[in-house]
This record gives C-alpha cells, structure tokens and sequence, in this order.
C-alpha cells in the first residue's frame, strides 16, 4: 500500500515490524526476524483493505524522487524479488530464467533487467507476453541458465526449472504455494542444482531491501506500465478482484485507489 502523510509527504508502507533484537536480527537477517510474522499487517493485523490501521513509524517509508505514489504500492512486490535475487546471489551477466509470469515473477525478471542479466521468461497469457517484453524479457526460455525464479508454484513449474538451471546453477523458489506440491528431485541432484527458498524482504549488506527496491522503481518507470494493467476507485473494489481474479483477461497488477 501506498498515500500520502498529513504533511504532503508520498510514502510506502512496508508490512513488516522486525524486532530488531532478536538472533535473525542482529544476524542481518531480519526477513527470518523470529517475531516479524506475526505482525505482518494485512496477514497478522488489519491491512491496505480496513478503513484504518495503525502502523510503527519506521514502516512508513518517503518514496525517492521519481516514483508516483500511484505506482508505489509496487515497492512490496518488488522487494520480494529483490530478496529472491539477492538470496539467490545474483550478479550482473548471468544468464537468467523466470517461470512464471504473474506479478512476482515479471518482478523478478524486472529486478535481474535491473542488475545487467539476460532474462527469459515462460508466460501463458497475451499480457503477460506483452509485460516481459516491455520490461526487456525474452519469450520462451530454452537451454542452461545461471539462476532460475521459479515463480508459479507447482510441480511443472518446478520440473521445467530443474531441466533450465545449468549444472551448478541456483533455484531460488519465489513462488507460495500453500498446498503440498509433488516435485522430483532428481533433475536439481544429478545437476548439484543450489535451491533457495525465499519469503518477503529484509537487508542485503546492512541496506533495507524495502527502501532498494523502492530506489529501482523510482529509475524505472517501464516497470508500473507493464505490470499495473488495471486501476479501479475503491467504491469498485468489487469488480477490482473479479477483474484480479482473471489472468486469461489480462489482468496483472490491480490496483485500488481513492
Ligand atoms: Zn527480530
């Protein structure tokens, strides 16, 4: 979620309260903070949908010049991936695919464009098509690649990962899904393929992965226009996720403003 403080000030709001005092914390670590779940806003407590919620001061975000609080409820997507591609190491040149085209996965091709990598990425609908080509991803990805998102949740998803990821490569598992999925290790074994799951956000070498992913927003605004494909006022919220609800539609990113 993104607004406005009394004083004019445009801001994102980072859904996350770390301790900071606990291990994870003091470990850098601060996505696997030992308390931060359980004051998740939206999941824990009230979120973007109630008519109010309270939130602690530092989560309150100022937006860089350049990034419309229009476009900036972006920034928590966004910053999933980042964490996904710092997780997973990624470094400017690799080669990269993205399986999976929905919101987080044109993010995560988006984050590694961002970083200086080729980026494949497999998606099902026109929009999406028409997304990663305007966030610089090819269509179709085929042959070994450094680092594979995968980012649909199911088991091809998983199989078709396994079969890209070159041998010695990375799997950084972005997806959620939250029934049990049936996969086959063998493709990742035989190929000493490195997995690495991935949750929400925290910091990469002492800097906030919420306030990065905010910076690479505000420098790319190709990234609101291919993925926000619809916008509705809240008195339509309604039709906003029967419209969100539909992929083979077009939809994308749905977003509700006042
Ligand atoms: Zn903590």
């Amino acid at each position: 979620m993104s607004g406005v403080t009394d004083d004019g000030t445009p801001v994102a709001v980072l859904p996350l309260e770390y301790c900071g005092t606990c291990d994870r914390c003091l470990a850098g670590e601060t996505a696997q903070c030992r308390t931060a779940m359980a004051h998740m806003y939206g999941l824990a407590s009230d979120g973007g949908m109630a008519d109010t919620m309270v939130v602690r001061e530092d989560t309150v975000v100022p937006l860089p010049d350049g990034l419309d609080v229009r476009d900036a409820s972006l920034v928590e997507p966004l910053a999933v991936a980042l964490h996904a591609a710092n997780r997973a190491g990624l470094r400017g040149g690799q080669r990269v695919a993205v399986i999976g085209a929905g919101s987080i996965g044109l993010l995560c091709a988006a984050i590694a464009r961002d970083f200086g990598c080729d980026v494949a990425i497999a998606a099902r609908h026109p929009a999406q098509y028409a997304a990663a080509e305007a966030l610089g991803a090819s269509l179709g990805p085929g042959g070994a690649y450094d680092v594979v998102f995968e980012a649909a949740g199911s088991a091809t998803a998983f199989a078709q990962a396994s079969d890209l990821c070159d041998r010695g490569g990375t799997i950084a598992l972005v997806s959620t899904s939250w029934r049990p999925v049936s996969i086959s290790f063998m493709a990742a074994q035989l190929k000493e393929v490195t997995l690495v799951p991935a949750i929400v956000y925290g910091h990469c070498h002492g800097d906030r992965e919420f306030d990065t992913a905010a910076q690479i927003l505000a420098r790319h605004p190709e990234i609101p226009s291919a993925v926000i494909t619809h916008r509705f006022p809240l008195d339509d919220a309604a039709d906003a996720f029967r419209v969100a609800a539909d992929r083979a539609a077009g939809a994308i990113k749905v977003v509700l403003e006042p």
